[in-house]
């Protein structure tokens, strides 16, 4: 049976008990939490996911989520381009107590029952991959968009605080 490429909401536990699959790009722009975070919202985030149950009875979402994007370097200001590629591994759980005793290779997923947006977990798990502080790997890309570093700055300060200083003695004697 053919999956439609994306339903906007799932009920995991019924995937999960299906093997079904969440496969197909999902908009930037209809990801409104991490669309805050972008410089752009072009582009789109490419899932393939996969739901089952494991031998151990869990059940579980898999597979990754891939997009690239573009972040505000917090260094710079400039506009820095960045892949996020992140690997899935989701258990379902009903609980916070089952969500302790979930294997240590899964992270859970809390759906006490019903139904969930695709595009809201797609979303959390972007987030999750996002840097804490977006910069430019190299400096030397924050050069390039106008960025002296601070070091530099620094030094050139007390200098100008001398310079003032002489000024102001010259002119009062
Ligand atoms: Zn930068």
């Amino acid at each position: 049976m053919q999956t439609p490429s994306f339903p906007s909401r799932i009920d995991p536990w019924q995937l999960a008990t299906e093997g079904g699959r969440l496969e197909g790009a999902l908009a930037l722009a209809a990801l409104p939490r991490l669309a805050t975070e972008l410089h752009r919202t072009e582009g789109v985030a490419d899932v393939a996911l996969v739901a089952g149950i494991d031998p151990r009875g869990v059940r579980f979402i898999k597979g990754t989520v891939r997009t690239g994007i573009e972040l505000v370097c917090q260094r710079c200001l400039g506009s820095l381009q960045l892949v996020l590629d992140t690997t899935v591994s989701l258990g379902l759980v009903h609980s916070e107590a089952e969500a302790d005793r979930l294997p240590e290779d899964y992270e859970p997923l809390l759906v006490p029952e019903g139904v969930i947006s695709v595009a809201e977990l797609v979303e959390d798990e972007l987030l999750l991959a996002l840097p804490p502080i977006p910069r430019h790997a190299d400096e030397r890309d924050c050069e390039a968009n106008g960025y002296r570093a601070p070091d530099r700055v620094e030094q050139d300060q007390p200098f100008a605080a001398l310079a003032s200083l002489l000024r102001d003695s010259s002119r009062s004697h």
